[in-house]
């Protein structure tokens, strides 16, 4: 059998990712940044993550939350000049950091993606009651509290059913 072995460095790794492809082609300009609405929540700026990955700081990047803030509106992407593709870039990065089990710092995304594809392998689509339950059990079970009210008028008008269909 032949044995796969991994890339040399970070953005070869990257690059061989679908998706990922357009790290290379960055030039730096910062229009990803400048057009991202959530750049201030981000640890390290969109174009500096790009930065990041070819400077090979491979731990850095994939510890941090920054990534995990991407909300795929696309405006990085319709914008760039090189067609880097950031948004899909920054998906990559998730999938990396997910893959080899890095303990992200500062965001409950990465928890709230588990709860939902754990959801629908369990039961082919997702089952919403069941998903919150795993989400708030596994990071804040007292915040469940604060939904309660949001929880029974769902219930009330069968918008969320408490067993899955
Ligand atoms: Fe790089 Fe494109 Fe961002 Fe400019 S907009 S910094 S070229 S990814």
């Amino acid at each position: 059998m032949e044995k796969k072995t991994r890339p040399n460095t970070f953005i070869e790794e990257i690059s061989t990712i679908p998706g990922g492809e357009g790290a290379r082609l960055c030039i730096q300009c910062g229009t990803c940044t400048a057009s991202c609405p959530s750049a201030t929540r981000w640890e390290y700026t969109p174009s500096g993550i790009i930065a990041m990955i070819r400077a090979g700081m491979r731990d850095e990047i994939l510890s941090s939350s920054s990534m995990w803030h991407c909300l795929s509106c696309y405006f990085c992407t319709v914008r760039c000049p090189r067609d880097v593709k950031p948004t899909e870039l920054f998906h990559v990065l998730e999938g990396l950091a997910n893959q080899y089990g890095f303990r992200v710092r500062g965001t409950r995304t990465p928890t709230m993606y588990r709860s939902f594809t754990s959801s629908i392998k369990s039961n082919g689509r997702v089952h919403e009651f069941g998903m919150m339950f795993r989400y708030y059990l596994k990071t804040n079970p007292l915040a469940a509290l604060k939904m309660l009210p949001v929880g029974f008028k769902l219930f009330s008008h069968k918008r969320m059913p408490f067993l899955p269909k």
